[in-house]
């Protein structure tokens, strides 16, 4: 008695089944016939005789490509035997379409398909719900007037939706863990600005986070705890001015910031 489980008996199976096993089986075929051709011609470009390694190498390829196509057969009987369906090709490439069939003269000839099984015998109306826009207006004409088709319902349509949403959703969480930690909430990249001189030279200095605030002043205190006078790098006007700009953001006095720098710097030594 022959195992039945082993072997699906096509005629019980859905179109997308069928489709799903040929979609292998062909490209099975498709490699086992590349291989065959690149072995006979290696074969006779080296001396028109096949080398012990070639001959093992053909003979796998054929039985490879023979066992591929009897088992293909049974399958390709059963679409015909059904009057056949509709299948459905997607383009491999970022705004690839959807077509009929491999031919589509919008398409070139080296153009690689996806073959979309999961759609074998769905009507049009089914694959533009799902796919929306991406419908070649070529191979199916009534596409845009269907459900789905530039209206944003489509299966893909709302999947890029919801993605576009979660993307929108984490950078403003991003801005908004930048702006807690910023001078400025309004303007994260701006917050304190001075000028330093150095030499006869100008440079235009930028104190953007909470963080380098406190850390400025804490080395505006240790050059001060020197007991060497002003230091050039931190005069005592910035310093006012940034410890008034920090209260401020955070509620407390330019005082008490300036007695947090001093405290922190005398710890570090
Ligand atoms: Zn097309």
């Amino acid at each position: 008695m022959t195992d039945t489980t082993a072997t699906p008996n096509p005629t019980e199976m859905t179109p997308a089944e069928i489709d799903a096993r040929l979609a292998d089986l062909w490209t099975a075929e498709d490699r086992a016939r590349q291989t065959l051709e690149f072995y006979s011609r290696q074969a006779t470009r080296r001396t028109g005789e096949p080398s012990a390694w070639d001959a093992r190498a053909i003979a796998k390829a054929e039985a490879d490509l023979l066992a591929a196509r009897t088992e293909a057969e049974p399958y390709e009987a059963e679409f015909k035997a059904r009057g056949g369906w509709l299948r459905y090709f997607l383009v491999n490439n970022s705004g690839g379409h959807v077509h009929r069939g491999m031919g589509c003269s919008t398409c070139y000839p080296s153009t690689q398909y996806q073959w979309l099984t999961d759609l074998a015998d769905c009507d049009e109306a089914a694959m533009v719900a799902e796919y929306g826009e991406m419908a070649c207006t070529v191979c199916f004409p009534a596409a845009p007037t269907m459900r789905g088709f530039g209206d944003g319902t489509s299966t893909l349509a709302r999947y890029s939706a919801e993605a576009k949403a979660e993307r929108a959703n984490a950078k403003a969480e991003r801005a908004a863990k930048k702006a807690a930690k910023a001078l400025d909430p309004e303007d994260v990249e701006g917050g304190f600005t001075y000028a330093e001189r150095i030499g006869d030279r100008e440079f235009t200095r930028t104190i953007s986070t909470i963080h380098a605030a406190k850390a400025w002043l804490t080395d505006a205190a240790e050059r001060d705890a020197w007991g060497q006078g002003e230091h050039p790098a931190y005069p005592h006007d910035v310093r006012d001015a940034l410890a008034d700009v920090l209260a401020a953001r955070l509620g407390t006095t330019a005082a008490d910031e300036l007695a947090a720098a001093a405290k922190r710097a005398a710890k570090r030594r």
